[in-house]
Formats: structure tokens, C-alpha cells, sequence
């Protein structure tokens, strides 16, 4: 059975417990999870079969890619196809991705679909999908190892007069250069006071001695993301630097230790907090510690205040304390990691700065 096939039967489990006859697959990282094709499509996923509509431009993908598939190239569009399926079927109750497909998609479906029950549901194949399987945790490390380098690389030929814009192009030839295929996000480069954005967007800024250097980024490495952040200083930091830098690994190694199947997510969250909030720097931890990394960059779960998610084994998470001070600017690390029963196993292999 094909890695696919296989989670297409769990899938099927869930569906026949739910009393669905089927499942319409609309988003494209989930359409490539159970089926393997990388194009645009739909894939209806039964007890029985599995398939994947499409069109002509992807004939040679289609085939390639979901050799198990029963492929359908649509003439009039990917609905039509899927309402005569569903017509051909009894009264048939078939699961919908509510997050994905549009309001005005699921409008048309329901008009063509004519005796069809059509049941909205949330976040199926995304659950599945938080659990990392064998092939795809050895796609995950290839994109580690290669942001790994190529920010190793980018931040060893710092100089002065370089911009951010300059540096995040560097940034995206070096991951192509170290056999990446591509980004997995618009790398995040900040230069001093910039970096106390979490999210900056890179700018025409040019480095100075002493400037901070926040570098976030990630690489794809057979349709799976990698996603870490080193923050170094190019020149001497300052004692507030030291402190600051500290303060994050603290959090940081606070946060992985407690890492292990059957921890709530929010607690590895807190432990972090704990750290930066009994600091000087109380409160300038402003977003989430973390998240599942995989075919997207940000998937399930989510590793903040508010998740309800329990850690499990085989899961892939972003463990990313950072302390941000407008006007002075920030400091995060990033590290990718593996959840096991042994703990968390680190994926990225990337040298700290000690300071
Ligand atoms: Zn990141
Ligand atoms: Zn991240």
C-alpha cells in the first residue's frame, strides 16, 4: 500500500464513523497528502476509491504523481465533475472542507448536487496531517538542513552596507544552492530597531556595526517546509543584548524540556512565558511559542495560550521564544523539532552564537 493509499484508509475510518459516503478534498495541501498530485484539483476520497479531478494542463502530473488514482479530466470546470459523481451515487452524505472550499463554490455544488447531502467539516485531514510519518520527517530534515546552511552561510558573510532586501535575496539563492527547492515563506530579515518586529518585512535599511541581525526563514525540501530564526549581532552586543539573548534560550530550553507526548500544548507555551514574564522584560513576548511545520509552514497544532491541542508523538513543532522592544529591537530563536517518546529531537542543525 502507497504511503497515500494508506492515508486514505484512515481517512475512510473516520468517514465511515461519521456515516459519510465520501470526502470532496479541496485544499491543496490536503490534496497532495492523500493523493500525491501537486497540481490544482479536487479528490473525492471513498471507502472504495480515490479520484482526483482535474484538467489537461496537469495530464502528465496526474499520471505521475497518483499512479492509484482514478483521474477525471474535467472540460467544465472541477464542480460539474463532482456533481455528476455524486449524482451516480444514492443519496450520498459527503464531507466538505468548510475551511477551503468558498462560500460561492459551495453555493454552485449544492445547485448541481441536487440530492446530495453535502456536510461541512473542519480540520480532518489537517489532524491526520499533524502526525509526521516516516517518509515525510526525512523530507522535513533535508529542508532543516538546508535553511540550516544557508542561514549559517548568509550570516557568516555579513557586511557592512548590505541591506535587509539584499540579504534575504542572498538568503533565497543560498537555500537553492544547498539543494533547497525553494522558500517556504518571504524570509524575514531585520536589522536593529527592525527587529523588534515580529512579522518585519524586509527594507532597504542597511547594516551598521552593532546592528542586530534577525534572520527567519525556511526552506522546501520535496513539498515540506523547514522554518527557523537565529538572532546574532553583527559587531560586539551589548550587555542588554547578553541578557536579553539569554533570556530567550532560557525560555527556549524551558519549553523544549518539557516536550513529550501527552503535554498540553498550552503548558509548553506557559513554561516559556514563565521565563521572559519573571524577567526585566515582562510582557514582550507577544505571540505564540510555536506551531506544526509540514507541507505548510503553519499547520496544526498550535502551540500557544488558547490551544486545546495535547502533543503527540510524530509530531513536528516550532519551539520560537522571542523578547521584542520597540525602538531597541528583538531577539527570537527558532529551532524545528521532533516529538518522540524520548522527547523532543531537535531537526535543525544550526550553530548558536554564544553570548
Ligand atoms: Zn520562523
Ligand atoms: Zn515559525
Amino acid at each position: 500500500m502507497s504511503s497515500y493509499a494508506r492515508r486514505r484508509h484512515e481517512l475512510s475510518k473516520w468517514l465511515a464513523q461519521n456515516e459519510l459516503d465520501l470526502f470532496i478534498v479541496s485544499s491543496r495541501p490536503n490534496l497532495r497528502y492523500l493523493t500525491g498530485f501537486t497540481g490544482e484539483g479536487i479528490s473525492l476520497v471513498s471507502h472504495s476509491e480515490a479520484v482526483l479531478i482535474t484538467d489537461r494542463r496537469y495530464e502528465v502530473e496526474a499520471g505521475e504523481e497518483a499512479p492509484d488514482c482514478q483521474v477525471i479530466f474535467a472540460e467544465q470546470g472541477y464542480l460539474r465533475e463532482v456533481a455528476s459523481y455524486l449524482a451516480r451515487l444514492e443519496q450520498p452524505r459527503a464531507g466538505f472542507e468548510s475551511q477551503h472550499l468558498t462560500y460561492a463554490n459551495y453555493r454552485k455544488l449544492a445547485e448541481l448536487a441536487e440530492g446530495a447531502e453535502l456536510v461541512p467539516t473542519e480540520g480532518i485531514v489537517e489532524e491526520q496531517r499533524a502526525i509526521k510519518d516516516d517518509t515525510e520527517i526525512a523530507a522535513i530534515r533535508r529542508a532543516a538542513q538546508v535553511i540550516g546552511k544557508a542561514v549559517t552561510q548568509v550570516v557568516a558573510e555579513l557586511v557592512v552596507g548590505v541591506t535587509e532586501r539584499e540579504l534575504s535575496l542572498r538568503l533565497r539563492e543560498a537555500i537553492l544552492q544547498a539543494g533547497g527547492d525553494d522558500v517556504s515563506f518571504e524570509p524575514i530579515v531585520a536589522f536593529g530597531e527592525n527587529s523588534a518586529r515580529a512579522h518585519a518585512v524586509s527594507t532597504a535599511r542597511q547594516l551598521s556595526q552593532g546592528d542586530i541581525v534577525l534572520i527567519d526563514a525556511g526552506a522546501k525540501a520535496d513539498g515540506y517546509c523547514s522554518d527557523m530564526t537565529r538572532t546574532v549581532v553583527f559587531g560586539d552586543p551589548t550587555d542588554k543584548f547578553i541578557e536579553i539573548y539569554q533570556t530567550v534560550r532560557q525560555a527556549q530550553q524551558a519549553a523544549m524540556a518539557t516536550i513529550v507526548p501527552g503535554t498540553a500544548a498550552a503548558e509548553v507555551d506557559a513554561e516559556a512565558r514563565k521565563v521572559i514574564d519573571s524577567s526585566p522584560y515582562a510582557g514582550s513576548f507577544g505571540h505564540s511559542l510555536g506551531h506544526g511545520v509540514g507541507l505548510e509552514v503553519h499547520e496544526e497544532p498550535k502551540l500557544g495560550k488558547n490551544s486545546e491541542s495535547v502533543l503527540k508523538a510524530g509530531q513536528v513543532l516550532t519551539n520560537e521564544p522571542g523578547i521584542y522592544l520597540p525602538g531597541w529591537g528583538g531577539v527570537r530563536l527558532e529551532e524545528l523539532l521532533l516529538v518522540t517518546e524520548q522527547g523532543a529531537k531537535p531537526l535543525t542543525h544550526a550553530p548558536y552564537l554564544d553570548y
